[in-house]
């Protein structure tokens, strides 16, 4: 349950997403607009092309997404499609749990990403990435333990074509 305070969004407006590194250096800034949010799960999507800024320089994605945010989950979903075109990938990216203050999503990203491609194959990417980061940036074992777990998680709800992998 969320606390009563907590903000739910808007069907229709829009949001930042501001995913930042463990230092807290912006790591990618992606606006999106709100479908639903029912306090735990909040569902937006994101026109292909619309500028993104990420800390390797501004970038425009190919693809329309509609992303997964749970407000308790240790990870994402991004259901990524050529505009006009069937579902191309899912990408997962293990984060902190995210916060929602009204007008912008907040979390850390944590390096390991999922990738999960149409025909079933589930990929863990930047293993390298998050070992290095583990020293770089000190994460606490804690934090090391439920990345991993989440990453298992995302691997395990796909496989089992569980939602939203339903939704093709
Ligand atoms: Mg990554």
């Amino acid at each position: 349950m969320s606390s009563p305070s907590a903000p739910v969004a808007t069907p229709g407006s829009r949001i930042l997403l501001r995913a930042t590194k463990f230092d807290g250096a912006a790591h990618w800034i992606q606006p999106f607009t709100v479908v639903s949010d029912d306090g735990q799960l909040l569902v937006t999507q994101y026109k292909a092309r619309t500028p993104i800024y990420s800390s390797r320089g501004e970038f425009r994605s190919p693809y329309d997404s509609l992303v997964y945010f749970w407000r308790d989950r240790w990870y994402n979903v991004f259901r990524l499609s050529r505009p006009g075109c069937e579902l191309a990938l899912w990408y997962c990216n293990v984060t902190t749990p995210p916060t929602f203050d009204g007008c912008q999503l907040s979390y850390v990203d944590l390096d390991l990403d999922v990738a999960v491609r149409p025909n079933g194959c589930v990929d863990l990417l930047d293993a390298d990435e998050f070992a290095v980061h583990q020293q770089k940036y000190g994460y606490p074992q804690s934090v090391i333990a439920r990345a991993e777990e989440a990453a298992e998680e995302v691997s395990a709800l796909a496989r089992a074509n569980g939602f939203p992998f339903n939704k093709g």
